[in-house]
């Protein structure tokens, strides 16, 4: 059946999309006139939903007929016992809206806090996000260190020399992603252990709340009953002396009971400022290790693996580009990623050179604020070091045209103006000297490689990145 689905919907569509959102589609079974698929994602299902129903419903009529029914199940992680897969119905009428998929929702810090419970007879919840593995965590030079000492923590809990071990690094650079990992893969193999994900703001909150609540004692018992303690965003204790004493004791109990305690910051133990040094001394015994900004190769890699898990087909060249044009942090990546998607999804387009393109001029320009006249006659008279009545006077000298060329192509970029009003500021030009001067800068930019420099560096004025087309 499905065999000949494909080949009904193989004529409909051009062979690109058919690549892209049928070849990875796998038949399960048929039963009831109605026929299962497979989909590698909530991503994929929703976009075969959006844009390929029509042909969908066709490729079924002519197979099993008015009634025919399809049902989608969603490919869940591997090692992902938990989580049965999720099945969909579409019904012949019209589409069903998609069950949500599920998602814990974070309880409210601890109700009735911090009881001594049984560990015998109770899981105690590790407020672990099982997303993050060290399967789906990108390797590189930028990581290699921390991976290697989270994987050797991770296979002998407290009984490495790692103890503490803390992650520091920048935002957005898997911090985060590489502590839960590790958590996780403690909570999977030794599930006797009690592991303990926290981040130190809500271990400030939970601390207040215990003086509020005068339940301090049953706070610190809770704590000082975990296996594997880990603290993230160390940093945001720094200056909270109570908490940090608080936290002193802990971590020693901890430590002396040949516990793990795993630890993020988002800057060296030696820049925490407020933090007492008795704590920071703690911290150095064990290893520290920095994370930093992934070179080329690996911002490639890691778009390739999030690629992979949603089930998305990209050509390399786009793959390419977005590793070139983004290279400030992971999460950054992510959200083109999303974005991308968004715009393909909704102006029912496959992900292409041009899409990419656009979407990233979009997310740099929608996240910065508005770029005004002002901002721009300040620009460009103190990047050509030009008067400002000269730059706005209908003096014709050679060193005045060109900036005030490029003032009016910047107007033209950055501002919603009329082309008359662009020229209102520079000696009540008309539009047409506007329209020349913004075809002779583009011209230039073109063939003049050095204009092509400075349009750049002007860009960087507004904090905006310049998207070569
Ligand atoms: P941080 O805690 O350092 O601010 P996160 O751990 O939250 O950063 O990472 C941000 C996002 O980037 C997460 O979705 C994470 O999964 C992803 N990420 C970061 N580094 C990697 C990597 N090396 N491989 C795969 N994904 C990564
Ligand atoms: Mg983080």
């Amino acid at each position: 059946v499905w065999s000949k689905c494909l080949e009904i919907i193989h004529n409909d569509i051009n062979e690109q999309s058919f690549k892209t959102w049928f070849e990875p589609i796998i038949p399960l079974n048929v039963s009831n006139q109605t026929l299962s698929i497979q989909v590698p994602s909530q991503f994929f299902y929703e976009w075969l939903e959006e844009n390929y129903i029509h042909v969908l419903r066709k490729a079924i009529d002519y197979t099993l007929g008015k009634n025919g029914m399809l049902e989608y199940s969603i490919i869940v992680d591997k090692g992902d016992k938990k989580n049965p897969p999720i099945a969909y119905n579409i019904p012949n009428q019209k589409p069903t809206v998609p069950v949500p998929a599920q998602r814990k929702p974070e309880p409210t810090l601890y109700e009735s806090p911090f009881q001594l419970k049984d560990l015998d007879s109770l899981e105690l919840d590790s407020y672990l996000n099982e997303h993050y593995t060290f399967d789906n965590f990108v390797e590189g030079d930028c990581n290699r260190l921390g991976r290697s000492a989270g994987l050797a923590v991770a296979q002998r809990p407290g009984v490495t020399s790692f103890n503490p071990l803390m992650i520091y690094g920048s935002v957005g650079l898997g911090k985060t992603h590489l502590i839960q990992a590790i958590g996780n893969y403690i909570k999977n193999t030794q599930t006797n252990k009690f592991v303990l994900y926290v981040t130190s703001e809500k271990f400030c909150n939970q601390f207040i709340n215990a003086i509020k609540n005068n339940t301090l004692q049953a706070f610190t018992n809770f704590y000082m009953q975990v296996d594997c303690l880990i603290i993230d965003d160390v940093q945001f204790l720094a200056g909270k002396e109570k908490t940090q004493e608080s936290f002193f004791h802990i971590f020693n109990h901890l430590h002396q009971s040949g516990k793990q305690i795993i630890m993020s910051s988002d800057r060296a133990p030696r820049e925490l400022a407020g933090m007492q040094d008795r704590l920071l001394s703690r911290f150095k015994w064990g290893l520290t290790a920095d994370v930093q900004q992934p070179d080329f190769e690996t911002r490639i890699a890691i778009l390739q693996k999030k690629l992979q898990a949603d089930g998305i087909y990209i050509e390399d060249k786009v793959i390419e580009y977005l590793a070139h044009s983004i290279d400030t942090n992971v999460r950054e990546m992510e959200g083109v990623i999303v974005s991308l998607m968004a715009h393909a999804s909704l102006n029912r387009k496959e992900i292409d050179m041009d899409l990419a393109r656009t979407t990233l001029k979009n997310i740099v320009v929608d996240n910065e604020k508005e770029v005004t006249v002002d901002s721009i006659l300040d620009a460009v008279t103190s990047h050509f070091d030009v008067n400002m009545s000269d730059l706005k006077s209908k003096s014709r000298k050679k060193e005045t045209v060109f900036p005030r060329q490029i003032a009016m192509y910047l107007m033209k970029e950055f501002t919603n103006l009329p082309l008359k009003s662009i020229g209102y500021h520079f000696g009540g030009r008309d539009h047409s000297t506007v329209i020349h001067a913004v075809q002779t800068i583009s011209i230039m930019l073109e063939t003049d490689k050095e204009v092509e420099k400075t349009m750049q560096k002007l860009y960087k004025y507004f904090n905006r990145v310049r998207v070569k087309n």
